[in-house]
């Protein structure tokens, strides 16, 4: 059932150095292991780049943090899921590239995993592509958070006829952190059906992780413009953006500098599979150190809907070289501050 999963992909060999290391398409045992030798060569403490899964927990003792704690994570109802799955497998056309899930376990295996790798704050991130199907995933979202220590009550909501009415419910059950994707849900984030939700969420403090950027595939509702409106108009909003804002990183580095509640997620940036879809600018840099120092990047990786392991999102975060402080900030200082000590083990 594992035979992708990080009991078989022990790292033994990873500090023999990278003479043998071979590039070339990843997504193989040989390849990734090749990848991060030749990181090793650079000098790096081995301990801050983990090879593979089973490493991250040795990660975060090397790094002096509890554990991780990843805003951005998913949990969906089984039937969705796969619907999920099968559509990442066929590239759907919102995809573009191969796109082979690597965890496609259980829940109850996927929430072993994360424990077992120190991920300590999670999310149920899940989010609606038509009406009459929001207030039914927040159901099974805050009822899964419910049963799941460590996971944050999350909860979505589209543009349809009594949208303020179930996030209200949804805010008063406890929600903690809310997930658009404007990409797959379809719909402009300024619809004036909203705007009484960004109002209630600006009010509640409550952040919401927006998918606003065009990666992979743009439409006309994904970029830095359409979700700039929102918050021009509700400035005040706590709103983390997802994959931060990729492909315009530029563009949603400055709405983070420029409002005092947004911040990004780090999700699947700075790994090796996506540098090929939308590298991430070398100039930029310096304001991604400026702002995870702030408080404003934090950790997130897409688990389990990622076509390589977990440790790669880790390893490139460190690989950054943006120094301890800053990596103990992305993946454990910012998302704490903004989310709450997680329950102890
Ligand atoms: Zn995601």
């Amino acid at each position: 059932m594992r035979e992708t999963g990080p009991a078989g992909a022990s790292g033994t060999g990873r500090e023999n150095g990278g003479a043998g290391g071979k590039h070339g398409p990843f997504g193989t045992k040989e390849n990734f292991a090749g990848g991060l030798e030749v990181q090793l060569n650079l000098g790096m403490d081995s301990a801050l780049l983990p090879g593979d899964d089973a490493d991250v927990s040795g990660f975060c003792r090397a790094l002096g943090v509890p554990g991780l704690a990843d805003v951005h994570t998913h949990f969906l109802p089984p039937r969705m899921l796969r619907r999920v799955w099968e559509y990442f497998d066929a590239s759907g056309p919102l995809i573009g590239v191969s796109w082979p899930i690597r965890y496609k376990w259980s829940d109850a295996e996927r929430v072993a995993h994360l424990r077992a790798m120190g991920v300590r704050m999670f999310s149920a991130l899940a989010y609606a592509h038509r009406p009459d199907m929001a207030a039914d995933l927040n159901a099974w979202t805050m009822a899964f958070a419910r049963a799941t220590p460590g996971c944050l009550p999350s909860a979505t909501f589209y543009p349809e006829p009594g949208v303020g009415g179930y996030v209200r419910e949804a805010l008063a059950d406890g929600a903690r952190v809310f997930k658009l994707h404007l990409q797959v849900g379809g719909f402009r984030p300024d619809d004036p059906l909203l705007d009484e939700v960004w109002g209630l969420l600006a009010e509640a403090r409550v952040p919401v992780v927006v998918h606003a950027g065009h990666a992979p595939v743009g439409t006309e509702h994904t970029g830095p413009g359409p979700f700039g409106a929102v918050l021009a108009r509700h400035p005040g909003l706590t709103a983390i953006i997802a994959h931060m804002g990729a492909p315009d990183y530029e563009a949603f580095l400055r709405l983070a500098a420029d409002y005092e509640r947004v911040a990004l997620d780090t999700t699947m940036i700075f790994t090796d599979f996506f540098d090929k879809l939308a590298p991430f600018p070398a100039a930029a840099r310096p304001q991604v150190r400026d702002l995870g120092l702030a408080g404003k990047i934090l950790l997130g990786s897409d688990f389990p809907n990622i076509p390589y392991p977990y440790a790669r999102q880790v390893a490139g975060l460190a690989r950054l070289d943006l120094g301890d402080a800053w990596l103990r900030a992305v993946c454990w200082d910012n998302p704490v501050a903004l989310f709450g000590e997680p329950p102890a083990d």
